[in-house]
């Protein structure tokens, strides 16, 4: 069940007060519509009554759904861990800014392996910098699958188009190979994971 509650917030340009709703738990089972608001960002989306000030508001909470079995946890504070309950038999991730969570959301929603989705991040983020070698792209996100193809953010602005299969071959020696992440609670996915997850060493010994 969705859970949330009325906060008072200060607007960091006037520093008048106004109010915004606060999710604890979001539930897209019980309200569908709400799905979508997470996955846009629109739901952290506020602007202040007072000096139309339009800002993006993070704070502690889950992401539950109950069908797909996935869970996802915003905990901005980076020295604390999530404070979120354990939910046995859910994949748990933990993520710390608003634009991992709600792409974090994406990636397990469109039903994609987040391990594998993650060297396949690095892969493209290598040909892309090869290939454009004038171009500084600091960051490359999960946007959409659609057909046959699978759609990435790069960037800000500049929407990158590739076959659903270039994932799939990844995702696909993932699978076949013996690896398992070693936790029972959350897991924070990214680079320095890849790293110190074991990922690299099984898929080398297939
Ligand atoms: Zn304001």
């Amino acid at each position: 069940m969705s859970s949330r509650h009325t906060i008072s917030f200060t607007c960091p340009a006037c520093r008048r007060m106004f109010t915004i709703i606060k999710w604890t738990t979001i539930s897209p089972n019980d309200d569908p519509a709400i799905r979508k608001h997470v996955m846009s960002g629109d739901l952290f989306h506020h602007i202040c009554p007072h000096c139309g000030k339009r800002m993006m508001i993070a704070y502690n909470c889950l992401y539950q759904d109950r069908q797909k079995k996935f869970a996802v946890s915003l905990q901005a504070d980076r020295n604390q861990p999530a404070v979120t309950p354990l939910l046995p038999g859910y994949q748990m991730r933990l993520e710390r800014t608003l634009l991992s969570f709600v792409e974090r959301v994406r990636i397990l929603d469109a039903g994609l392996d987040d391990m594998a989705f993650e060297l396949y991040r690095t892969v493209v983020m290598t040909q892309v910098k090869r290939q454009h070698p004038e171009r500084s792209v600091l960051s490359l996100r999960f946007d959409a699958v659609e057909g046959d193809d699978i759609f990435l953010q790069a960037g800000q602005t500049e929407q990158v188009r590739l076959p659903f299969s270039s994932y799939q071959n990844i995702a696909d020696k993932v699978k076949k190979s013996s690896f398992h992440p070693k936790v029972s609670g959350y897991l924070t996915i990214h680079g320095k994971w890849l790293q110190q997850s074991g990922i690299l060493d099984a898929l080398k010994q297939q």
